[in-house]
Parts: C-alpha cells; structure tokens; sequence
C-alpha cells in the first residue's frame, strides 16, 4: 500500500537524507551495524546516518506494533524482526518515518546518541541464513548460458514449467566489503585430457537480486502463490561468486557444488517490501506459445504487481583504476523485468512439495541480464564462456575476473512522482588464492 511514508515531499531533518541516492526517508531500509568499539545491533538507515533501534527502544519511542518490531530488530541478528511479517513491520517503518520526519511533532525526541555515523559503523550480515537457494530466473541469462554448449537448444525442456533452482551455501554468504579468496579446485578445459587442481582460471560474478524470507511455513503445509507476499520480508543484491571451470568439470549429474560455494556476497540492507512499492509492476506477458504456468504457480494479483521495476548494475574497479584514482568500469545495466518467474512463483515453489521455509532464508533469483550489449549481468555471457575478451576503459581487457579486481553492484528505483531509492553497494574485491601444501 502507498502511504504517507512514500510521499515524495516528505523531508528528514537529517539533512544528508534529501536527495540521498540510496537512503532518503522514503526508503528507510534495516540493516545490522555496529559503532566504533559498540555491540551490533539493529538499525535504520537514513541518509549517511544510522538510526539505532535498541536506544530509541530504550528511551521508549515506541508503542503497540512499532514497539514489538523495534524489540525484535534491535538485537545482533534480524530473523524475529523478518518473522513478524507485514503488520509490525509497517508499524515501525511509519513510526521511524515519523520521528526522523522533518515535520514530525516529537522529532525533538531523537537524542544525538541515537544517530550514528554510517561511515564510522561496520556492517554485518542482518540475519543468521538458515538455508540459501539460488533460482534461474533470469531467462536471458539461461538463454545465453545454454547457447553456449546447446546452441540449437539453449532452454532446457523444464524451465517454462519449472522455476529452475539449486540448494546453496547458507554458511558461506558474507555481506558486501569482504575479500573474495580465488577458490581451488579442479578444473579442465575442453583441449585438456584429465583435471588438474589450483586455483580457479574462471572466476565470475553473477547480478542477482536476494530474497528474504520473513514468517516461514511449516514441514507439509505449502506456502500457496496468493499467500507468497505475507513470507518476504525483504531484499538485497546478490553476488553468486562462480568459479566457472570448477562448475563445468563438476556439474553433470547433480548441479553446481564447489563452483558457487565457496562464497556468496550480499547488500547489508534489507530493502523492505514497503520501501518498494512504488516500484512494483506487472509480470511481463510470455511470449505467444510459451506454456501458461501451472495452476498452482499461478495468481491474477501477482501477474499484475509481482515483478520489480528496478534498474540493477555491475561495475569493475581493476587494481590499475584504483591506483589511478580513476572511476570503476560499468559492466552491465539491466532493469528487473529479466525475471521470467516471479518472487512469489519462486516461494509457491519451493514450497510445493512441503519443503518448509524458515525466517531469514535467502533466495537468489537468478543473474539479470538483458538481450542487448551491456546488459549481460556476468562475464560467461559477455565474454562467451571467456572466448571473447572485452576492453575496459583504460584500455584493459578481461575475460574473466583477476586478482585485485573488485566488483561492485547498485541498484536503483525511480518511478515518476515518487522518491528514488537505491539498496546500497554490494562490493567484493578478489585476493590471491591460498596455497594448498
Ligand atoms: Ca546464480
């Protein structure tokens, strides 16, 4: 629902919120953070600052709904705040609007000890990840993967039907500034007769959007599609770290293992389902002969308002930029209408057959890519599998990521008389492998 919180005149008394282009008061998304030398904790961001939930918890600021959210995000991990669903959820988010509201009657009530500088805070992970699938719903994406060893049938027969996933690494996901380590494994290229092990020839990222998962559903009892929207709670960007030789050697029969394990990245900011509704939107129309969904993968509501009119981008800063000063590298643009399955078709899914979801599970949706050049949301597509080098900027070239590369993903929303909102940076840098005596 649109409210009053969505106003795009609506002004915080932070000044560095209006016209912030990731976290004006419109947004107001949840993070984990901790200040200098303090304990983590939940908070709010607005602007280049954090509001602390557990001190305006204790100078009592909240009551009802708000207070029951704001007790249950303002410990060192987020799962009771996501496992509260939409009502308190709301309550807190009109109740933080209200009090960093430029206007607001007891702003006077927010103490200096309350805001935080967000550049002087570290950032956690913002809940304890329970499980962590990763879908392929980026249907362009699949496409050009496919063409690249199926060239007459990129699309597997299922993947109309089925919303394609595979089980991840939850205890391997870390929040955006980490080192990404160049895994090892075994690798072996096509001209070669037998694998070898070292560190992987083919790291990759991949453009996703993360999914959390808020009150979860009992073993047995299946999350139906028109119930999909009360079990998210938020969203974040996703970086699926791929070691691409290490995936192709493994892959057959059982999927991806020690190619996308070894680390996942994601935003620090959970962006509620509230900050984004201005932006949502129809679910593209299949195109004339592609089967309709299934029945229970199917619901009116969610065709016309379940897809995410988002603008998500990749960007590479190489050692060299760095140590020139000089601006990162855009990789790829892409909006969110890639997504051949919707967020809500993803949960009736996986839940079908009586798996249970828990709160704080995370779903990748799958890499978005685009059709057109500069839209390829990872390098096996933009390069062809590392086939086709592709300069960058300053005159580099790459196939696929080096030592010192750091990759960097933004996403934005902006729809016409509303505020735009950005997620915050999901930011890696890759670091030699280790040896492996
Ligand atoms: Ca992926």
């Amino acid at each position: 629902m649109i409210d009053a919180t969505h106003d795009p005149a609506r002004r915080s008394w932070v000044e560095s919120a209006n016209g912030h282009s990731e976290f004006p008061i419109q947004n107001l998304p949840l993070a984990v953070f901790s200040p200098l030398g303090g304990a983590a904790r939940g908070g709010v961001a607005i602007g280049d600052a954090i509001f602390d939930l557990a001190a305006a918890l204790e100078a009592d600021l909240f009551s009802g709904q708000a207070r029951d959210a704001a007790e249950a995000g303002a410990g060192p991990v987020l799962n009771p705040l996501l496992e509260l669903g939409a009502g308190p959820r709301t309550a807190l988010r009109a109740r933080v609007s209200e009090l960093l509201d430029a206007g607001g009657a007891d702003r006077a009530n927010v103490l200096p000890g309350m805001l935080h500088k967000a550049a002087e805070c570290a950032l956690h992970l913002p809940v304890s990840i329970g499980a962590y699938s990763d879908f392929f719903a980026g249907i362009h994406h699949a496409t050009a993967g496919g063409r690249i060893n199926r060239p007459e049938n990129p699309l597997m027969l299922n993947y109309k039907y089925v919303p394609v996933a595979y089980h991840s690494r939850a205890s391997s996901v870390r929040p955006s500034g980490h080192h990404l380590l160049r895994p090892n494994g075994q690798r072996k290229r096509p001209d070669e007769a037998a694998p070898t092990f070292g560190p992987t020839r083919n790291l990759d990222y991949e453009v996703e959007l993360g999914v959390w998962i808020g009150p979860g559903n009992e073993l047995g009892e299946p999350i139906r599609i028109a119930n999909a929207a009360r079990h998210i709670a938020g969203f974040c960007l996703l970086n699926d770290w791929s070691a691409r030789d290490i995936q192709n050697w493994e892959a057959a029969p059982l999927g991806p293992f020690l190619g996308k394990s070894f680390c996942t990245f994601v935003s620090p900011w959970i962006i509620t389902p509230e900050a984004l509704e201005p932006f949502r939107a129809a679910q593209p129309p299949r195109p004339d002969g592609d089967p309709a969904p299934l029945q229970h993968l199917w619901d009116a509501a969610d065709q016309e308002s379940g897809a995410f009119d988002l603008e998500f981008e990749a960007f590479l800063l190489t050692a060299a930029m760095r140590d020139a000063g000089t601006a990162p590298h855009r990789l790829s643009r892409a909006g969110g209408d890639v997504l051949y399955w919707t967020v809500a078709q993803m949960v009736a899914h996986h839940t079908s057959n009586g798996c249970n979801l828990q709160s704080g599970d995370l779903f990748g949706t799958g890499t978005l890519s685009g059709t057109e050049p500069g839209t390829a949301g990872c390098l096996l597509e933009s390069t062809f599998g590392g086939r086709d080098a592709f300069k960058l900027q300053n005159g580099e070239t790459r196939r696929y990521l080096e030592d010192g590369d750091e990759v960097i993903f933004r996403a934005h929303g902006h729809r016409a008389g509303f505020a735009s909102i950005g997620f915050g940076e999901c930011r890696g840098r890759v670091v030699p492998a280790p040896g492996y005596e």
